[in-house]
């Protein structure tokens, strides 16, 4: 018999691409969001309901009305750096993951899966990170993402329901929108390609990032729904890059030197991004088969090519 899962922020890149996944494994899916999805980024035959799930009942009545098997917990409100202006964006987002953690205490054999983020660890004083690392968040967004895996550790003890916690590293795609470095990067060079720019102007090209495909980390949280036992998982490749170096790689797609085109802008420079966020992924290897198997230099170049094309 076919299963059915439910997405919540479908609209979203991890959305979009757990839904094509899903989709193609014969899942019944449906997506909740607070917007409906753009027309050209509907995904057939998905079933799109318009709700915010950081309101009472909201996921409550989904779930009593899809009765679904598996439950994934992506919606999450605005970046890192939009949640330090944002306490309703804060307080949304951990009402949400307590309404439904609440809701599936009435509905225990469905399973949950919520999206953590390598954000929960601040700036560990250790690297690579991996399950055993602190837990210690420096901004408003990693201190949700804690909360929310801390809740569902709790429910997990306490009622015992198969709820996991994947703590994803950041995870890219042409589905990823500008305000993110590394579509910034993208878009910039097809703009200067286009003779729409002449310049490309971005903060910190010493920062660091441990940079997957999202596609590959749908995947992640798909086999984490599949395990025996519901476990919090570190998912990333286990290799970091700087912008610098991301920058170099999206430039020679086209033939260009990054250093004739980006500036580095001391504006756009964020305090205390001296931190080494790089995945120790071996768990999740040992538990789920899982690797990111897109080679860094694939996406890239796939980012390059879809904002050339755009
Ligand atoms: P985050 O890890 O979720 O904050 O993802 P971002 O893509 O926003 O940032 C990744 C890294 O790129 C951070 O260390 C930023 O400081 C650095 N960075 C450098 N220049 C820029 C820029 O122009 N925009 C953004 N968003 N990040 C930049």
């Amino acid at each position: 018999m076919s299963r059915t899962a439910l997405i919540t922020g479908i609209t979203g890149q991890d959305g979009s691409y757990l839904a094509e996944l899903l989709r193609d494994k014969a899942y019944r899916v449906i997506g909740v969001a607070r917007h409906a999805p753009a027309a050209s980024a509907v995904i057939e035959p998905v079933e799109y309901r318009v709700g915010d799930v950081s309101q009472p009942g909201v996921v409550e009545a989904l779930i009593h009305e899809v009765a679904p098997d598996e439950i994934y917990h992506l919606a999450s409100e605005t970046t890192v750096a939009r949640m330090w202006d944002d306490p309703g964006a804060v307080s949304g987002a951990t009402a949400a993951v307590a309404l439904l953690l609440n809701a599936v205490r009435r509905a225990p054999s469905v399973r949950v899966l919520l999206a953590a983020s390598s954000e929960i660890f601040g700036v560990p004083d250790t690297a690579p990170q991996d399950e055993d690392t602190p837990i210690a968040p420096v901004n408003p967004y990693g201190a949700t993402k804690a909360f929310g895996l801390w809740m569902g550790r709790a429910f997990r003890h306490a009622d015992g329901i198969a709820v996991s916690s994947a703590i994803l590293f950041n995870h890219e795609s042409p589905r990823r929108p500008p305000t993110f470095v590394t579509r910034k990067i993208t878009r910039g060079v097809a703009d200067i390609v286009a003779g729409r720019a002449t310049e490309l102007r971005l903060g910190d090209l010493d920062a660091r990032r441990d940079w997957g495909f999202a596609g590959d980390y749908a995947d992640a949280m798909w086999r984490m729904l599949q395990a025996p036992e519901p476990e919090d998982l570190v998912i990333g490749t286990g290799v970091s890059h700087s912008v610098r170096e991301f920058c170099e790689l999206a430039f020679s797609v086209v033939g260009l030197d990054y250093r004739d085109f980006v500036v580095q802008d001391p504006t756009l420079m964020r305090p205390g991004e001296e931190r080494k966020l790089v995945a120790n992924p071996a768990r999740a290897r040992d538990r789920l088969g899982w690797s990111a198997t897109t080679p860094f230099t694939s996406m890239v170049q796939a980012m390059v090519t879809a904002d050339l094309e755009r």
